[in-house]
């Protein structure tokens, strides 16, 4: 269906508002981008500007809850301290791309550790799979960054230009110094938060507090600057302007997620069984008197004008919907008002819908194969990924033949190989590695500039070795395989590398 189609209003006569048609009309072309005429037949639909209405009710309280702790973390998380000891980095989450590590409190990750990486990104993956198949799109609606930030800069803009009301008057108003003066205000503030978003990324790839420092003296890497410069005008673009046309056209999100639930995840829903028809408040009780139908919808259109993505979630679930909660939080205000049970909108499934309307009860479930699978998947990869974690090494070590000459006969008969080995110590003290040879009888081995019983290796750092390894003569293999061991002789702690000794 062409999107123009997609987003005008539903032409049925118990879909459109017979009571107030009017003042139907009026919010739907001011509010939602749902009544946009298209008349020459073209696929292209003009943005309608979406100025929602604040909410008041559960849903927005958690979302403040969620915006204050996501934003809170996103923007102090680089100042917490974690101490590792002496010459180590003492931030708690840090990602060091010149030393090439990457530390989460007393984890510290190396680029060999980039599967510990993969997994997390499937950990949140699946995660975010089970989360949709129980109830839909709730990272959209309440944490993705898009909504977050959105939220926060639609904060600023209600408390400079004031609420939906205020905003349409200040919108069709004409350009004087006081609207001058309101957008000046407004768009500096959002491009202060979008500059501080972006400072605060850069924060994690370096000690925040000496790379503030270092931005404030214009000391810092152009990188950083770069980077906080692209951050800031992507930010105050798509959080201030692209809004919800950031989650309607540009994320794939809301395509993939029609694979990942079914009839039976939550979403939020109209009953319609119970809202229709549609009719005006004073009207409904001399209508249902008189035994004609009369609807719980008043047709307030409160639901439409505190959408976000100026949708209405009366014309039914619709991909644009980011289901955020806040239309159940402004009907239930209308239904308290007029003394009528809230949930007219509320998180339902298709099936229990389907189900009411057929004059059944509810019917779906949250255990089903689909929520199974997933959440068997995430305590798979989760319960993995901790073991993984939990008795990975502390040391490692790789070890390279010499490509030329492969092998050396000496005088006395005895062929001699060289390699050079590289010893990983990922602990923050130095240690020193006992080596040792096995799979060639007889074989002896030699360090270059040093001895195989103490390797030394600072801390948290590689360090490589020229070994040169010596095997008798009458070696009757042209290969054989060959097996470095280094041992940590403090700890017991070992590591194996693996090659082959070439006789000829
Ligand atoms: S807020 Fe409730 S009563 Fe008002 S238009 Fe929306 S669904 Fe109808």
């Amino acid at each position: 269906m062409p999107l123009a189609q997609r987003h005008m209003p539903p032409q049925d006569s118990a879909a459109a508002p017979p009571a107030a048609p009017r003042r139907a009309k009026k919010f739907a072309a001011a509010a939602t981008r749902s009544a946009i005429p298209v008349e020459d037949g073209s696929l292209y639909v003009a943005r309608t500007k979406v100025q929602p209405q604040l909410a008041h009710g559960t849903f927005r309280r958690i979302k403040w809850v969620l915006l204050v702790v996501a934003l809170g973390v996103y923007y102090l998380v680089p100042f917490l301290r974690w101490h590792r000891g002496e010459g180590e980095p003492s931030q708690a989450v840090l990602l060091d791309l010149d030393k090439g590590r990457f530390y989460f409190f007393s984890i510290e990750l190396w680029p060999q550790d980039v599967t510990y990486v993969m997994g997390l990104l499937i950990l949140a993956a699946l995660i975010l799979f089970l989360m949709t198949a129980v109830a839909g799109r709730v990272w959209c609606g309440y944490l993705c960054p898009q909504t977050v930030w959105t939220d926060l800069f639609l904060v600023v803009e209600r408390m400079i230009e004031g609420d939906r009301r205020e905003r349409l008057k200040l919108d069709a108003a004409p350009w004087s110094m006081e609207k001058i003066a309101l957008r000046t205000m407004k768009h500096a503030i959002w491009l202060l938060i979008a500059w501080w978003t972006g400072g605060a990324w850069v924060l994690y790839f370096a000690d925040a507090p000496t790379l503030v420092v270092r931005l404030a003296t214009f000391q810092a890497p152009p990188v950083a600057y770069a980077a906080i410069l692209t951050l800031t005008a992507t930010t105050y673009l798509l959080a201030g302007h692209m809004r919800e046309q950031v989650c309607t056209y540009m994320c794939p999100w809301p395509r993939i997620q029609a694979a990942l639930t079914d009839e039976h995840a939550y979403a939020i829903l109209y009953r319609e069984e119970r809202g229709e028809p549609r009719i005006s408040a004073k009207k409904t009780d001399g209508l249902r008197a008189a035994g004609q139908p009369a609807g719980d919808c008043v047709d307030c259109f409160a639901c439409v004008t505190v959408c976000p993505a100026g949708i209405d979630i009366r014309d039914g679930l619709q991909m644009d919907s980011i289901q955020c909660g806040l239309c159940i939080d402004a009907c239930d205000t209308t239904m308290g008002k007029l003394g009528r049970p809230t949930g007219l909108i509320s998180y339902d499934t298709e099936a229990n819908r389907r189900s009411r309307a057929a004059g059944h009860g509810p019917v779906s479930r949250i255990v089903r194969p689909r929520t199974i699978l997933y959440a068997a998947l995430v305590a798979g990869v989760g319960g993995f990924m901790l073991y993984s974690l939990l008795t990975r090494t502390f040391t490692g070590v790789s070890v390279l033949h010499d490509r030329n000459p492969q092998f050396v006969t000496l005088s006395d008969g005895s062929v001699r190989n060289g390699y050079t080995l590289r010893i990983a110590n990922k602990r923050p003290a130095a240690r020193a590695f006992a080596l040792d040879v096995e799979g060639v009888g007889g074989a002896r081995v030699e360090v270059v500039g040093g001895t195989p019983d103490a390797l030394p290796v600072p801390a948290d750092s590689t360090e490589e070795f020229r070994i040169l390894v010596f095997a008798p003569p009458g070696l009757e293999a042209p290969a054989i395989p060959l097996t470095f061991r280094i041992v940590d002789a403090a700890s017991g702690e070992d590591a194996t590398a693996h090659d082959h000794f070439k006789a000829r």
